[in-house]
């Protein structure tokens, strides 16, 4: 061992010197990219998105909205919907107390809220896709909110924009959480047979039967930066074609190089964005 080689050894590693400080989580967070200490009402100022490293936070539906949309222009939809126990199903818990806990958790019946609202005056349906209720799964509510968000745009004339964030179909309600992929999927063709448009905005993570359905099937395909979309993860893809995968394989920018979506937009310019695409699409000011 040469003696550089000893003190690099000695030398704590910086990023534990950061661990070790005790932050108040209710006025500092910590990138989990760049490991910046940022300070929350700064962090909030420029749209939960890094200032060093342009890491987009993953965000609740409310702060999307806001960030989004026009101020108080949102009223929500359908927002009585719950889920039910089809399977009795049970794991290491129950899915009746999952359930339970994630709509105290999050203070929504279920993985997705939606709703009209405008965006610089021009209505339009939305709906927001919230990961922190059960990884955003999507169960037969978040199916049928999103089936109802699009037939409601098929008969009012405004164009649909949906906000993904999701960890795939909800395993504990089976065959139930699959058929929605078929039932969404169909919706958005009566949706295009009524010359609506429809803008898919894909967050950090949209993977699983969610981007196997409405996710991808949007007029526009568009995404925030550095998002993880896909379908498989990508151990189970390389054990299946015994190779390595590329750098950044999954990820916004080489979906956008490699013609998967349409536009990488850092959030920022998402409202403004949002607003063009819709312009020049037809929507009805
Ligand atoms: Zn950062």
């Amino acid at each position: 061992m040469t003696i550089l080689n000893w003190l690099a050894k000695k030398q704590p590693p910086t990023r534990s010197k950061t661990e070790k400080l005790n932050i108040p989580g209710d006025v500092w967070s910590k990138c989990p990219t760049c490991s910046e200490v940022l300070f929350l009402k700064e962090l909030e100022k420029n749209l939960s998105v890094c200032p060093k490293c342009n890491y987009h936070f993953r965000l609740s539906p409310e702060d999307r909205i806001t960030y989004i949309f026009d101020k108080n222009s949102f009223e929500e939809t359908h927002a009585a919907i719950e889920g039910i126990d089809f399977l009795n199903f049970e794991d290491t818990e129950k899915y009746k107390d999952r359930l339970k806990k994630a709509q105290a958790k999050t203070n929504h019946k279920d993985a997705i809220v939606t709703g009209t609202a405008l965006l610089k005056k021009i209505p339009v349906n939305i709906g927001v896709m919230n990961f922190g209720f059960l990884g955003g799964s999507m169960g037969s509510v978040v199916g049928e909110k999103i089936t109802r968000l699009i037939e409601s745009g098929a008969e009012n004339k405004n164009p649909v924009i949906i906000f993904t964030s999701s960890g795939g179909a909800r395993m504990q309600e089976g065959i139930m959480s699959l058929m929605q992929m078929a039932k969404t999927s169909a919706a958005l063709y009566r949706l295009e047979q009524a010359k609506v448009p429809y803008i898919s905005v894909l967050c950090d993570p949209t993977t699983g039967g969610t981007s196997a359905s409405f996710a991808m099937l949007g007029d526009l395909n568009i995404a925030e930066p550095d998002a993880l979309i896909s379908f498989a993860g990508p151990r189970v893809i390389e054990q299946t074609i015994r190779q390595k995968l590329p750098k950044g394989f999954q990820r916004s920018e080489f979906l956008l190089k490699h013609g998967m979506l349409d536009l990488v937009v850092d959030r920022k310019a998402m409202r403004q964005t949002l607003y063009t695409c819709i312009s020049i699409l037809g929507g009805q000011p």
